[in-house]
């Protein structure tokens, strides 16, 4: 399974990104109304320049308090998140999210943002052809 089935399988693939100057209050709302936990920081739109989570939030939160909702998303984004291709495979991109710790995983193609992949949707595709390659060798077994 490549990056390219995961994102033709997913309901929304809408990329939620943010402007670098949006205040992190803001972030939230977006973070919120769209049910996401991450959001690409993009100057042009079409670029992956940092990433901002929820986690990043939290953590922001805790070592600072209230006043860190004024910053700016790129005062908090990390930097030059770790991107894939769509011709990657699911386990090159699990594996990746399990080293860098992370859930979220812009798809890049010629320096453009062309997608999102989280944890959830790659174990969600995953599962779905787990199951369907298990329904083909009951069949087999049954002979039909
Ligand atoms: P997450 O688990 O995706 O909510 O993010 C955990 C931490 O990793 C946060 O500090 C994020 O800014 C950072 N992060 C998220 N996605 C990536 C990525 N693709 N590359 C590098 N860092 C990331």
């Amino acid at each position: 399974m490549i990056v390219q089935q995961i994102l033709t399988s997913k309901s929304n693939q809408t990329v939620v990104t943010v402007r670098p100057d949006t205040p992190v209050s803001e972030v939230t709302q977006v973070l919120t109304e769209n049910r996401i936990g991450g959001v690409i920081v993009s100057a042009s739109g079409d670029t992956a320049d940092g990433i901002l989570s929820e986690r990043d939030i939290v953590r922001a939160l805790s070592k600072r308090g209230p006043s860190c909702l004024s910053d700016t998303a790129d005062q908090m984004m990390t930097k030059n998140p770790v991107c894939c291709a769509r011709g990657d495979t699911a386990d090159q991109v699990l594996q990746g999210m399990t080293d860098g710790r992370f859930r979220h995983m812009p798809v890049v193609e010629d320096g453009k943002l062309v997608g999102i992949v989280t944890i959830g949707d790659v174990v969600k595709a995953r599962l779905s052809q787990l199951s369907m390659e298990r329904d083909a060798l009951e069949g087999m077994v049954a002979g039909h």
